[in-house]
């Protein structure tokens, strides 16, 4: 395919959009559209970094172009193999494809030293030899300027010299650095002589004890964006007083330019986007790994139930702007709602169970009923749901004493199961110790087979229901944000984050029961569990024999609204 950057699919636009449309009228690129998504290795991808991969990815496929995967792994101490194949997996699964072009940044190590050493034969780099804090000291404030390190002024020869034994591994961790020789009263505090280099006597996770010294981040960034003939670089608005130092590094170099583009990053109501804290929150068991249902990872949101297509909807529909906001939980479960309302099969759960015996129902009778897959989609077809004289329903559509709105179960009332019959409750019965009631004693009536009265009598509500005796027990788990905050990084008296932490994030229903069909439920598959939401099988602790469910979000579909006036 040519690329000519020659816009194939028009999605809405926005201001990177723009921005590429421009330079593909100006040439500025000879018309090429290459962008990358460049994660650190420091662990697991989360929500707000797939903001990033649609849009990178995203601009790349709508204008022929081409994404790079390339791991920015310039820090031993916190980068994991185990890191590097969830991001491979990760981005896989939400859809996008980098074919050969997975790089390291580690894989440009000797090229990155060889641009170290240019600069300081240029006189734009040196050794120096403040410990950490005298550097920090220096610096200078926001207000106050920063102060020239007393080993600025090293000859070239000394600097090279000194840069050759570092690399060597004559000198201690932390005891010299290579800094850039900018200018230390730059209103910018990133153009303040800042560190390229550091002793670390660490292995690698790729480059294994190659290297004792490691190129900072700030250095490593835009040369490889340079080195790998990146148009549009794509980032978040906190590099944007960093680009005048990737613009600085480039240009003494004189190397090929990239465009760096900052936008909004994304923020999330009741949860954390910072890869730091979620690792705290494993690290502290405060969940039960990166993968955790409650996590905002796309792992955990995997394991939860949601779908690629669900999170491409949401980054699209979130779009991207200039400056920070807050988007709202909501709008990630709508988009996945809406597509599992299309897509997921239908199926009748009772997590809540409460006898039901139909007294004129015969003994050992059973028969199969049919009940719809998808009324969204005529293709699904029906299904053989068993019924036989004893079931269950929750608990929740029974009420022995039924306030004025309360249109469900209730003594002398008759309701409709779906798919199924009529039924009408003849007698309760309660534990005498506990008053609690244990069982229902109910009527059906023959005639009202599939759910409809041919007398044309109505019922005011349609209980889900499954067959005692063919039921299958299943644990199903329940969540909530994991944070009681809109913002969970608000606390006071400069309290950790975790202070903030939902105690009843999870609720465990250990004893929930399904109708048998989903006894043959692959892992993962999503569901609708009719009037309860969508649910999905869990994909680390469901086994035969021990079936798990997730609860992917509530529900809220037509179906839904038409029971919500019969159920308040
Ligand atoms: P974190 O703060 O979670 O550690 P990071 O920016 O340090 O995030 P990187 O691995 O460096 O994580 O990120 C890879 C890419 O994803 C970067 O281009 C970064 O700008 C982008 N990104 C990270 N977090 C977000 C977010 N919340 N919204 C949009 N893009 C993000
Ligand atoms: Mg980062």
């Amino acid at each position: 395919m040519p690329l000519n950057g020659e816009k194939v699919v028009d999605k809405q636009t926005n201001f990177i959009r723009d921005i590429v449309d421009r330079d593909n009228e100006t040439g500025k690129y000879e018309r090429r559209v290459h962008t990358r998504f460049p994660p650190e290795p420091n662990g697991y991808l989360h929500i707000g970094h797939a903001k990033s991969i649609c849009l990178n990815f995203g601009i790349a496929a709508d204008y022929q172009g081409l994404c790079n995967l390339r791991f920015d792994d310039t820090n031993p101490c916190k980068e994991e193999v185990e890191y590097v194949d969830s991001i491979r997996e990760d981005v896989r699964w939400l859809g996008f494809d980098w074919a050969d072009r997975e790089f390291y940044a580690s894989d440009y190590f000797e090229q990155l030293y060889g641009y170290a050493e240019a600069l300081i034969k240029k006189g734009k780099a040196y050794v120096c030899d403040l410990t950490a804090e005298q550097i920090r000291e220096y610096r200078g404030t926001l207000t106050a300027p920063g102060k020239n390190s007393l080993y600025r002024d090293r000859s070239s020869e000394e600097n090279l010299d000194l840069f050759r034994r570092m690399r060597a591994g004559e000198f201690a961790d932390g005891s010299r650095v290579l800094r850039a020789k900018i200018d230390m009263a730059s209103p910018n505090l990133n153009m303040r002589d800042p560190v390229m280099y550091r002793i670390l006597h660490a292995a690698h996770h790729r480059s294994g004890d190659a290297w004792c010294i490691y190129p900072m981040y700030d250095f490593t960034h835009g040369i490889c964006d340079s080195i790998e003939k990146i148009t549009h670089s794509i980032c978040t608005l906190e590099f944007e007083n960093h680009r005048p130092l990737y613009d600085w590094f480039i240009e003494e170099l004189g190397i090929y330019h990239p465009q760096q583009i900052e936008f909004a990053r994304l923020n999330l109501s009741y949860t954390v986007l910072s890869k730091r804290k979620l690792l705290a929150l494993v690290q502290g068991n405060h969940v039960s790994g990166w993968n955790d249902p409650r996590m905002p990872t796309i792992s955990g949101l995997r394991r939860r139930g949601y779908t690629p297509e669900a999170i491409r909807k949401f980054c699209d529909l979130i779009g991207v702007a200039k400056f920070n906001s807050v988007i709202e939980m909501s709008v990630l479960e709508n988009s996945l709602r809406e597509d599992l309302n299309k897509r997921a099969a239908r199926a009748m759960a009772v997590l809540r169970p409460l006898k039901v015996i139909i007294d004129n129902y015969p003994q050992d009778k059973d028969e199969i009923l049919a009940a719809v897959n998808n009324p969204e989609d005529a293709a699904m077809g029906t299904r053989p749901v068993p019924f036989s004289r004893e079931l269950y329903i929750e608990r929740d559509d029974f009420r022995e004493d039924p306030p004025k709105k309360f249109f469900r179960l209730a003594p002398g009332r008759e309701v409709r199961l779906r798919y199924a019959y009529f039924i009408t409750c003849t007698r309760v019965v309660k534990d005498e110790q506990t008053g609690e009631v244990v069982e229902l004693h109910c009527t059906y009536d023959p005639a009202t087979r599939g759910g409809d009265a041919p007398d044309g009598r109505k019922v005011k509500a349609t209980l889900h229901w499954v067959s005692a005796r063919h039921a299958l027990d299943a644990e199903v788990r329940l969540y909530d944000n994991l944070f009681l905050k809109e913002n969970p990084n608000e606390t006071e008296n400069n309290a950790d984050f975790t202070v903030n932490l939902n105690p009843h994030s999870l609720e465990v229903i250990a004893h929930a029961k399904l109708e048998p069909g989903l006894a043959a439920a692959a892992s993962g598959h999503n569901f609708q569990f009719e009037r309860l939401g969508y649910f999905c099988v869990d994909s680390v602790d469901s086994i035969p024999g021990k079936l798990v469910f997730n609860r992917t979000a509530s529900l809220r579909d037509t179906w839904a609204k038409v029971e919500k006036t019969a159920n308040d």
